[in-house]
């Protein structure tokens, strides 16, 4: 139920992908605790480690924007201004520029935090209304490889699997990702099946020794980027094994030729010489995979953000296709997604390259389906900007405005220089935020005070398609407004019909309707059906009032053939490579305790005392050579810029590669720590994801 008496509302999770349930509980003064959802079937009452400290982050305001601010001059100071004072300006200076130059002038570029509701209409406020497909998000640093492979292999972005198939599963092969920190509550889940079947195989694939290694009965320590070459040596030994589903080859693929004369055209040595791993441990994993009855492949950000993140992809998810272990018990691709909505925001269309409900942008009927059911103007065909080609925009000037909401691009995006480039060069810039911290604030001419998790209604959907409704269970502080109803203000202040929701249901409502007839089915859906349900997954049978656990049990795929498709790209990464002046390739990723640029974790003190500040771990070896101790301060250097951070001498990390985590921006006046001043722009030419994974860096000592 909503809510369960006079001050205890059910919620999930705001951070990753998992959506464990939680019970927020509000005490005198606001204050707010937050527990596990006992009843919620994903998490069933456990929390990690950040989830457990959801309410400090809501209790501790002091950082908080509690009014609109303004400024006319970039060299002004900002003053508070009123709600409608505020976005008379931004709708003067929108509707200027876009009667001036078009509105491929002006961008928004939002987050995978955000609820359902507030992608939906924004998505459609920008792309029914404006005219323009620029709204990108800051999934397209995380899923959109994932986005890409599910639809060339599938025909569109269906995660197959559910959670239960966990313990359906004997096998689990891990590529690129460390559940055990970035997933935590499922891979609780993944060691107690372990633990009650210790003949389950767990298989990582990883540049670096994790926490999940913990767990693995093999641990494929590859190179950074040879993810397609050890996809493929798998593939190759499957079939020679005869460890294929030939009948579900011949009857529901297509592509097995071109797929298997790609996957010998490497031998077993050249391959495990190319991935650094010894050729009997490649065949150790397949052997695994090929005696498994349930085979279920995990992956995230090491196959996701790469140059070639959607052929990374695609290699993984053959690996299901040639075993047949899809659309069964325990078996199939399983994308972990990194955060809490990115799927929500999927389903809504919302990436610069989507429209509603898996509905194609280069599919006229698809688009005009769209300007009838809103009304509004013509639906484009042309895909908008990606999150980094909008600053590379705003860089040279193509872009004109952008509008920022929910995320810090100034920590988060690659080459952190050209973006702060980017965003001086912006001739207008909307900052939609919470918190008073993040960097980008600096240079908006508007900033708007947005409530935040617990303190607005919406839904999300996790990894396994879940929909969960999120209560409001305390006002936002000052005047800051849920993000749905600032765009429905804005909306209307430019005149467009069809804004105007009295609540958010209401909006919520109107997506499930539109996505009727679609692959993604959750019309006649509604926040009564989903509390009583508890949650539900996508898409949704009215009649039975039920979701649909599993997808493709009828191996039916949505290709125009029915047909999966196996994808045989070159093996091939194209990305910076070392040289002399940079020898070393630098990968970065997360930590346990802190989540993306640290706007909410980082106010926590407990999850502050885990790793207190950003460090470089490096192998021994490379340290010698360079004459580093642990804990030294060391410079580290990319063509790009300069991190300056204390050194972390390990062998957790291969020698010839350095790691750096991701949340660090600016610190006391110093962005040294940030480790995007060391990455670099190129991009996965399909998903346009950035590869935050792999670039050439030089490391002194200071
Ligand atoms: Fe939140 Fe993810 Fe932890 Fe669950 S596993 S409590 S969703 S951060």
């Amino acid at each position: 139920m909503n809510k369960e008496s006079n001050s205890v509302y059910k919620s999930t999770c705001c951070y990753c992908g998992v959506g464990c349930g939680v019970k927020i509980s509000v005490e005198k003064n606001q204050l707010i605790s937050v527990t596990g959802d006992t009843e919620h079937p994903v998490n069933q009452g456990k929390l990690c480690s950040k989830g457990m400290n959801l309410q400090y982050t809501v209790n501790d305001r002091s950082d908080r924007l509690l009014y609109p601010q303004m400024r006319h001059h970039r060299s002004s100071p900002l003053q508070r201004v009123s709600w409608d004072e505020a976005l008379d300006r931004a709708e003067a200076v929108f509707r200027t520029l876009i009667a001036k130059y078009g509105p491929d002038a002006v961008a928004f570029y939002a987050s995978g935090q955000c609820l359902t509701e507030e992608y939906y209409i924004l998505n459609k406020l920008v792309k029914g209304f404006i005219g323009t497909n620029n709204i990108d998000t800051n999934s397209r640093l995380c899923m959109s490889s994932a986005v890409a492979a599910y639809k060339k292999s599938l025909g569109e972005d269906s995660v197959p699997i559910c959670y239960n198939d966990i313990e359906l599963a004997d096998c689990f092969l891990v590529a690129g990702a460390n559940p055990a920190w970035c997933h935590p509550i499922l891979w609780r889940r993944i060691e107690a099946h372990k633990a009650k079947n210790p003949e389950t195989k767990i298989i990582v694939v990883d540049p670096r020794i994790t926490d999940t290694c913990a767990l693995a009965d093999l641990h494929l320590q590859i190179n950074p980027g040879t993810d397609i070459v050890l996809n493929y040596a798998l593939g190759r030994l499957l079939i020679e094994q005869g460890d294929i589903d030939l009948d579900f080859i011949n009857d529901h693929t297509e592509g097995y030729e071109a797929y298997k004369e790609r996957v010998f055209e490497r031998t077993l040595l050249e391959s495990a010489i190319i991935c650094g791993v010894p050729a009997e441990d490649i065949e150790r994993a397949a052997s695994y995979i090929g005696e498994s009855k349930g085979f279920l492949s995990l992956w995230t950000m090491g196959l996701n953000q790469s140059v070639v993140g959607v052929n990374k992809n695609l290699s993984l998810i053959d690996l299901n296709l040639i075993t047949g272990k899809i659309g069964k018990p325990g078996s199939g691709p399983f994308s972990l997604t990194g955060q809490p909505n990115a799927m929500g925001g999927r389903e809504v269309g919302g990436l610069a390259n989507l429209l509603p409900a898996h509905r194609d942008m280069d599919n006229k009927k698809h688009r005009d389906e769209l300007q009838q059911f809103w009304s509004g103007t013509i639906v484009s065909g042309k895909p908008g900007l990606t999150a980094t080609e909008m600053f590379e925009a705003l860089a040279d000037g193509r872009l004109k405005a952008i509008w920022i909401l929910c995320t810090n691009p100034l920590t988060s995006l690659p080459n952190a220089r050209l973006v702060e480039k980017a965003l001086k060069m912006a001739k207008f810039v909307i900052v939609q935020e919470i918190s008073n911290k993040p960097q980008t604030l600096d240079f908006a001419d508007i900033i708007l005070p947005a409530a935040g998790w617990a303190e607005k209604e919406g839904t999300m959907t996790n990894s396994e398609r879940r929909i969960s409704h999120l209560h409001k269970a305390i006002p936002p502080p000052g005047e800051a407004l849920p993000d749905a109803e600032i765009f429905s203000r804005f909306a209307q202040k430019m005149g467009f019909k069809g804004f105007s929701y009295p609540t958010p249901e209401d909006i919520y409502k109107e997506h499930a309707q539109l996505t009727s007839g679609t692959s993604i089915d959750i019309s006649g859906l509604d926040y009564t059906l989903i509390d009583s349900l508890k949650t539900v997954q996508w898409p949704f049978d009215l009649k039975k009032k039920q979701g649909t656990t599993r997808l493709f049990q009828d191996k039916k795929f949505l290709t125009p053939s029915g047909r999966a498709q196996l994808h045989s790209p070159p093996d091939q990464h194209h990305s910076e490579l070392p040289d002399q002046n940079f020898p070393l390739i630098l990968t970065t990723g997360r930590i346990r305790d802190q989540w993306h640029t640290m706007s909410k974790t980082g106010k926590v003190s407990k999850l502050n005392q885990h790793i207190q500040a950003a460090f470089l771990e490096i192998h021994p070896n490379d340290a010698a050579t360079l004459n580093l101790a642990d804990g030294q301060l060391a410079n580290v250097y990319s063509i790009r810029g300069e991190v300056r951070v204390r050194t972390r001498v390990s062998k957790t990390i291969k020698p010839g590669v350095v790691f750096l985590p991701m949340h660090w921006g600016k610190l006391l006046g110093s962005d040294l720590h940030r480790a995007n001043n060391l990455t670099n722009d190129l991009v996965d030419p399909i998903s346009k994801e950035p590869d935050f994974k792999f670039c050439a860096v030089r490391v002194e000592a200071h």
